[in-house]
């Protein structure tokens, strides 16, 4: 028997709440560590708190590919962890696996099926990359940016991100950089994640949306007007790239987290100004999903992998440590607290 330790839902915010630390409780539980055959013994190395999470605190996600976390149990998501025993022909010990239901634990056994193999090399070591630029959020961007932006290289395109410093944003305005866009814009929550953008990652300019006219740093910041806007946050932000949107533009609709404490369907519907803007001038709207491109995520890793390798693509992650902190990470992600991708280290 090993002693661990885990994270169970304690209580729901409500679907019109705001998620707190206290929501989530850390407890001491034993774990048997005989294995039977097929299974694994795994460490947690790193877990990561994603903004869909929020929708699996509600009893009712409204979202057939997603169950609600229970109350009183263990919560789940990304993780990536080291195999310590193992008795499955496939795995063996040091080895690194990853899985999108890793049980919030400092331990676990599971069946080896329920986890898949990472080679180390493909994230040159950086094991927490595998929850964010080599992972899930680096396919957002890169499926988002490439099925649904429409990126002409040449063509002198301007783009738009919003949540532009977060995991999938600080991706998608350099992938559409590297794909050929002539401006990408960033909007995001404060003046040090702007500096950020345009010093580390390459962005023509970004505007703070907690300060001032956005629509007029906007306006100075795409004298051309936007052609591309990739959109994570919705609300009134994306009502005001809207209204700046070029003839035939395409909007790639990521998420919405100004809407995900509210107990609003996915997509919100949209204002009649911002509706009649989008018919008016031809702009498409297509709702984005990376699920839906599991044959284009192999792919889509290794050129993501290669990407970060060369540091044509710079990666950026807030790192909060211990089992103990998993609430807190969220609230704070799901807040601003975080630059790049948000994950939580649970053991060395
Ligand atoms: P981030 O790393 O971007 O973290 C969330 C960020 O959202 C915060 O840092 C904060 O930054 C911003 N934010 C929070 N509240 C608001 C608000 N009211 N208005 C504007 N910005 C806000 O998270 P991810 O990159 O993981 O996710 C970004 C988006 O992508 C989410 O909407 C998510 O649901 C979506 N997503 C969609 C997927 C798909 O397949 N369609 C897959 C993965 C993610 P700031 O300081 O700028 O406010």
């Amino acid at each position: 028997m090993l002693t661990i330790q885990r994270v169970v839902l304690s209580s729901r915010p409500g679907k019109n709440g705001h998620p707190s630390p206290d929501n989530f409780r850390v407890e001491e539980t034993s774990l048997s560590t005989e294995l039977k055959q097929g299974q694994v013994l795994i460490r947690t190395l790193y877990l990561s708190v994603d903004p869909y999470m929020r929708c699996r605190m509600n009893d009712d996600t409204g979202a057939d590919y997603l169950q609600p976390w229970r109350l009183e149990e263990c919560i789940d998501g990304g993780g990536v962890g080291v195999v310590e025993a193992s008795k499955n022909a496939e795995l063996t010990v040091g080895d690194i696996v990853t899985s999108f239901n890793w049980r919030w634990q400092t331990h676990d056994v599971v069946h080896s099926t329920c986890v898949q193999k990472i080679d180390p090399t493909m994230v040159d070591g950086h094991l927490s990359y595998v929850l964010g630029a080599v992972g899930m959020p680096g396919l957002t961007a890169l499926l988002g940016v490439r099925e649904k932006g429409h990126v002409t290289p040449g063509a002198g395109q301007t783009m738009v991100v919003s949540g532009a410093c977060g995991a999938c944003g600080s991706l998608a305005g350099q992938i559409g950089r590297l794909d050929g866009c002539e401006r990408v814009v960033g909007i995001c929550g404060s003046d040090k994640k702007c500096h950020t953008l345009v010093s580390q990652l390459g962005f023509t300019a970004a505007v703070n949306y907690k300060k001032g006219d956005i629509s007029a740093a906007l306006r100075d910041s795409c004298p051309n007007g936007v052609d591309i806007y990739f959109d994570n946050v919705g609300g009134p932000i994306t009502d005001t790239v809207i209204s700046q949107m070029n003839s035939g533009a395409h909007v790639i609709l990521c998420g919405e987290i100004s809407q995900y404490n509210k107990d609003l369907p996915y997509p919100t519907p949209l204002s009649k100004e911002t509706q009649e803007a989008l018919s008016c001038k031809n702009i498409t709207r297509e709702r984005f999903m990376v699920l839906n491109y599991m044959d284009k995520h192999k792919e889509g890793m290794e050129l993501l992998s290669q990407w970060v390798k060369t540091g044509q693509i710079k990666v950026l992650e807030t790192v909060t440590n211990g089992i103990e902190n998993m609430g807190v990470a969220f609230c704070s992600m799901m807040t601003g607290g975080n630059i790049g991708k948000q994950v939580v280290k649970i053991s060395a």
